[in-house]
């Protein structure tokens, strides 16, 4: 594909008229009546007013973990909760196994290296998903592994690692535990953590929780739980035991982000007024969409066995500058994408189908794309990749 423009005068843009479109995979747009039920005036939060609030989303939240136990609600963003299952559940010196995938996977093994375990990885290209074998294959030779930490979906990469699968190796053996970071997958995808045997899953407010960022969710099994007695990492605001007896009383330890449990609980209205399996479907159509666009207009994509319905990655035309690409869209057209991180940096563009998502989401940013690249003088045909998506999506309409 050839690329002969790189440098070219931009319109004037009206900053009144540059509608901002973000569809970046976190933090997501938040819908309109959730932004209205926030900006309420504050309330006290040791009231029976915020307690009936608290309660109420805590009662729905376990639907989206498929759980039965209790999902905690943190102040903090999506990392909080990884390090609050790390320290919870591990101990200085347990073995441990960490899918290192992109950089999310990196985040699970820094984070253990900083609380002192003996990590192990298993390295991928990025874009690539492990096998449930290269899991079994790696317990079976260190039957001392303490904990298995991967992501439901690697957002920087935009591909899923089969949990389900991983689950059944590591709910088989006596002691290893799986913890999953699924930032980007609970709320994409139908995740029973009871029946498939997740140990410890995570998540966070700002992508399909369509909420601001500040809030983390995070749920033990009864094994999980068991080993946060014994875990001897210091921890205080992170002391899980301490947050379930005070969340099963109806409020949290320390000071709760009320404003977004009070947004929260108006997101669940909403995603079980859809129905989940519908949120589900929703994902998967508009997921399906732009995949076949980005395939429509000859890109590669990033992830190829198990692409995420988060987010679809793929390569930008080689001569093409990414970020100056990325800013451009952003700045005078009002699409945010995201670019790559780390060696995909400038490389590669991340188009989002999370959270308060539809279908002319997907064609907006389909479109946008598609002239942004011209206009960046890429040999590509108009409309194509519009067509594509237009194709899928028109059989989920009305
Ligand atoms: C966004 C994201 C995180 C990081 O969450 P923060 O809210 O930025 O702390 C971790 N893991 C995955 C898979 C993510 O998508």
């Amino acid at each position: 594909m050839a690329v002969v423009f790189s440098n070219f005068d931009f319109h004037e843009v009206n900053e009144n008229m540059l509608k901002k479109y973000l569809l970046a995979p976190g933090p997501t747009p938040v819908p309109e009546s959730v932004l209205l039920e926030m900006a309420k005036p504050i309330l006290h939060h040791r009231t029976d007013e915020f307690s009936s609030i608290f309660d109420s989303a805590a009662e729905r939240l376990p639907k989206l973990f498929g759980t039965e136990g209790e999902v905690l609600m943190l102040a903090g963003s999506g990392t909080a909760a990884m390090e609050a299952a790390v320290v919870n559940t591990l101990s200085p010196g347990d073995h441990v196994l960490v899918v290192n995938a992109g950089k999310f996977g990196q985040r699970w093994r820094d984070i253990c290296n900083v609380f002192g375990m003996t990590v192990s990885t298993i390295d991928l290209e990025w874009g690539e998903s492990v096998k449930a074998e290269q899991i079994e294959e790696f317990i079976k030779e260190n039957p001392d592994t303490k904990a298995v930490l991967l992501q439901g979906s690697e957002t920087s990469t935009t591909a899923c690692h089969p949990v389900k699968e991983i689950a059944s190796v590591t709910s088989a053996t006596d002691d290893t535990l799986l913890i999953v970071d699924g930032i980007t997958s609970v709320g994409v995808y139908d995740t029973r953590m009871d029946e498939w045997g997740i140990d410890v899953l995570v998540t966070g407010s700002q992508k399909a929780f369509m909420l601001p960022p500040g809030l983390a969710f995070i749920a033990l099994s009864d094994r999980a739980w068991a080993r946060a007695e014994n875990a001897s990492i210091p921890r205080y605001y992170f002391d899980l035991r301490k947050e379930r007896k005070t969340q099963q009383k109806s409020t949290t330890a320390y000071t709760p982000a009320l404003t977004l449990i009070i947004g929260l609980n108006k997101v669940l209205d909403m995603l079980f007024e859809e129905g989940l399996e519908n949120v589900y479907r929703r994902h998967q159509v508009n997921g399906d969409a732009t995949r076949a666009a980005v395939k429509a207009l000859g890109f590669e994509m990033l992830a190829k066995d198990n692409p995420s319905n988060a987010a679809t990655g793929f390569y930008l035309p080689s001569e093409l500058d990414g970020g100056a690409f990325v800013k451009f869209m952003r700045e005078k057209v009002g699409v945010t994408y995201a670019g790559g991180q780390d060696h995909l940096k400038g490389r590669i563009l991340r188009i989002s189908t999370l959270g308060y998502h539809d279908v002319f989401d997907t064609i907006t940013a389909v479109s946008a794309l598609e002239m942004g690249l011209v206009r960046f003088g890429a040999d590509i045909e108009l409309g194509k990749g519009v067509s594509a998506a237009q194709n899928i999506l028109k059989d989920y309409i009305g």
